[in-house]
Parts: C-alpha cells; structure tokens; sequence
C-alpha cells in the first residue's frame, strides 16, 4: 500500500469511526410500539385500562380525580398523542386515556 492511499485510508476509517460515535441512539418511537394489550399479564398485575373512566376513583391507592397516562409523571413521548411510550411497560405503549395503580403524579 502507498503512502498515499495508506494516509487516505486512515482518514477515511477516522471520519466513519467519528460518524458512528456522533450518531445518536435510535430511539424507540411510540407509532412503532404494540399496543400493551389490558390482559397482558404485567397490566392485569397493575390493573392497567385504556379508558381510566372506568376506574373507581375511590379503589385508587391515591384517590386523586383525573388520573390518565397523559398526566402520569412515567408516560413518555409526546403531549396529545393517542399512544405513548410509558416506563413501567417498556416496549409497549400506553393508551393516553389509560390508567394503572402505579400513576404518578408530575413533578
Ligand atoms: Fe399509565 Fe402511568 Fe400506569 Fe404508565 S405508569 S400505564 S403512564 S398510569
């Protein structure tokens, strides 16, 4: 190998070296999760529905009104969309008008 093509190959390896580190992480977006399915076995164990409704709030550890994924302080992604990622059920997304035992309340 000459020098030259030998000079032009290290850079070309250092510019994809750098090109990967800087890429960042591809994040799971919330459109390509399954939905988290109400008899999963995970959900039933945190009485997890999509429509919180249908929750008596009294049978709530914390019996706060207005408890939904939306506002629950675990709920990922993005305000207003229907489903969103949440951290307690990694890998599936949550209903927005949902409800688990394990809500939060924001910060
Ligand atoms: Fe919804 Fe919060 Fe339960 Fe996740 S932890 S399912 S966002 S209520």
């Amino acid at each position: 190998m000459s020098k030259i093509a030998r000079r032009r190959f290290i850079q070309l390896s250092a510019a994809a070296a750098a090109g990967v580190l800087v890429q960042p992480a591809r994040k799971a977006r919330a459109e390509d999760l399954p939905h988290l399915a109400e008899d999963d076995p995970m959900a039933s164990a945190m009485k997890y529905t999509h429509d919180a409704s249908t929750v008596d709030p009294s049978s709530r550890a914390n019996p706060a009104a207005e408890q939904t994924c939306a506002n629950c302080a675990l709920v990922q992604g993005n305000d207003g969309d229907e489903w969103r990622p949440c951290q307690i059920f990694p890998g599936k997304a949550v209903n927005a008008a949902g409800w688990c035992s394990v809500w939060a309340p924001k910060a």
